[in-house]
């Protein structure tokens, strides 16, 4: 058994980076452990070959769908964890997320919290993460009377015409807030340069607000904050009561090492945490780890999402185009009483990452053509929680994601919507059959998964209480997306941000 730690963090993500960043001042001695390493900085980081066709900085595992065909999930193991690729769009819930809304596909369920509960947690969030935004644009954003600490990323004047447009239709496009250390008035002080590569890609330059840079690096600059890279944790290894994690078996330089802490904290994203659960299941926890409700693996959600590309008559020469987004169908629309779901705009959609999904045959002044003149939109509907849709282990022992999409209806008009708004901007090459113009994204495409260790008030039916400890131990905490009852229809990242500082206040105050 190797040292012994008050805290130890698995993983180094959204959720367990802000945790090791929150706990890192209270002198207690905490292991992060995260199975990737550090992200090399390289000039691949902004290569879009290698971060598309060559999926450089994924992972090379392989799971398995319902139908036992394996697929390649478009995510990353590195310390910052996804966030390392992520847009850094980060939007709070709205306030009806928190409560019971019904959808076309069903019943999204209520939280056992409030928006209000959450809201001082957000704006922390936002401050931790240098959001840029403007409040009072989205009609539907959540009630906060605090301004972002930082000025809204301006749009270029491609989108500027696009925002202007959709205004004139008397649609409400809004600033997008944005998690990057920008100073558009002052660009020789600035760390962000407003490149063409962000969306899916590292930060080259270390500008983009990512788990990594904003939390970790700071949490290390504490003499009592570790961490431990290529450390993937096994197994969770309890006393004989079961009540009270005793190890956490690591996997690391090739050895088998069990590491003892008081406190647990699990972040391994909603995927693998709930594998990490599913892998430690014991005699004193016969139908699985922390898993007297039944839940441990279900429930999982990852949004029903469509990257759209619009064609325009003119050139588009904006370089960083992710500054617009729209929630006029978020909670209705005229034609319909039920949400449909947010549309924002896509980073700078490149070549490459056309070519990694058009068919062979496309010729490449096509590709061209279209690169030089295409605009990406990101369209997300609510996924529902399902308890058939599930993260399981197959019998050899492989992970296996049973999923099947639901709430289809409201996806569908979303997309109708968007074919509306591309008639306003007049983008008239479009064309919503086209395999790589409109795509609904694949099951490999996890990078919106949350759910799988549900957090609420009754043990019969969640993982975890309403601190997302286990219902089920005494010291095991779980900070990553797996504790969302309801998908909303929003980027998830801040909501896991404000959630482990919810948590880390909690540990802090009643805990440690
Ligand atoms: C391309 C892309 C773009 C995105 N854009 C946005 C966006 O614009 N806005 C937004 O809100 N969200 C976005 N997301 C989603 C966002 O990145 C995730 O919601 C968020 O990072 C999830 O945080 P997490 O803490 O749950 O897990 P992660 O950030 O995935 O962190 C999990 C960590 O656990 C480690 N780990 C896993 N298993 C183990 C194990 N067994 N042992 C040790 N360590 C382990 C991993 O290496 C990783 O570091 C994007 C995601 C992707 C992939
Ligand atoms: S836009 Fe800024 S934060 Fe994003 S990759 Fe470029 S320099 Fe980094």
């Amino acid at each position: 058994m190797e040292e012994n730690y008050d805290v130890i963090i698995i993983g180094s993500g959204a959720g367990g980076g802000t945790m090791a960043h929150e706990l890192a001042s209270t002198g207690k001695k905490i292991l992060i452990i995260d199975r990737g390493d550090f992200l090399k900085r390289e000039k691949e980081n902004w290569e879009p070959s290698s971060v598309f066709k060559d999926e450089r900085y994924h992972t090379e595992e392989h799971w398995y769908d319902k139908d036992d065909r394996p697929f390649r999930p478009g995510m990353c193991y590195h310390v910052g964890g996804n966030t390392k690729v992520y847009g850094a769009a980060l939007l709070r819930l709205r306030e009806k997320d928190f409560e019971e809304v019904k959808h076309y596909g069903g019943i999204s369920p209520a939280w056992p919290l409030s928006y209000s509960d959450m809201k001082p947690y957000y704006l922390r969030a936002e401050q931790l993460y240098s959001v840029h935004g403007q409040r009072g644009e989205d009609p539907f954003e959540p009630e906060e009377s605090e301004p972002y600490s930082f000025p809204a990323i301006s749009h270029e004047p491609f989108v500027l015409n696009i925002v202007d447009r959709l205004t004139q239709e008397g649609l409400h496009p809004f600033h997008l807030p944005l998690g990057l250390r920008l100073n558009e008035k002052d660009m020789e002080k600035s760390e962000c340069i407003r490149c063409d590569t962000c969306d899916g890609f590292p930060c080259l330059v270390h500008a983009k607000s990512d788990s990594h840079t904003t939390c970790i690096t700071p949490a290390l600059a504490q003499p009592n904050v570790t961490i431990m890279t290529n450390a993937r944790a096994n197994r969770l290894i309890t006393d004989e009561s079961g009540r009270v994690i005793t190890a956490v078996e690591v996997e690391h330089e090739g050895q088998l090492k069990k590491l003892s802490g008081k406190h647990v904290i699990v972040s391994c994203g909603a995927i693998n945490s709930a594998v990490l659960f599913l892998r430690s299941s014991s005699e004193a926890h016969p139908s699985g780890f922390a898993n007297s409700s039944g839940a441990v693996g279900r429930n999982y959600m990852c949004h029903q999402n469509s990257v759209m590309i619009s064609v325009s008559k003119t050139p588009n020469p904006t370089i960083y185009p992710k500054t617009m987004g729209l929630n006029d169908f978020y909670y209705n629309a005229d034609d319909s009483e039920l949400p449909l779901g947010h549309v924002q705009l896509l980073g700078k959609v490149k070549k490459e990452m056309l070519e990694a999904d058009a068919p062979s045959i496309t010729p490449g002044l096509a590709l061209n053509f279209i690169a030089e003149h295409c605009v990406g939109w990101w369209l997300t509907s609510e996924d529902l929680p399902m308890t058939e849709n599930r993260v399981a282990l197959n019998e050899r022992g492989d992970i296996v994601l049973d999923y099947t999409t639901n709430n289809e209806e409201a996806h569908q008009r979303l997309l109708k919507k968007l074919e509306h708004i591309l008639n306003c901007v007049e983008h008239t090459h479009f064309f919503p059959n086209h395999a790589y113009l409109a795509k609904r994204l694949p099951i490999a495409a996890v990078a919106h998964q949350v759910g799988t260790l549900r957090f609420g008030k009754d043990p019969k039916t969640s993982v975890l209480d309403i601190n997302c400890k286990a219902h089920d131990l005494d010291n095991l905490y779980v900070v990553d997306a797996s504790f969302f009852p309801s998908s909303g229809a929003v980027n998830p990242a801040l909501t896991i941000i404000a959630n482990s500082i919810r948590v880390a206040d909690h540990l802090k105050k009643e805990v440690l």
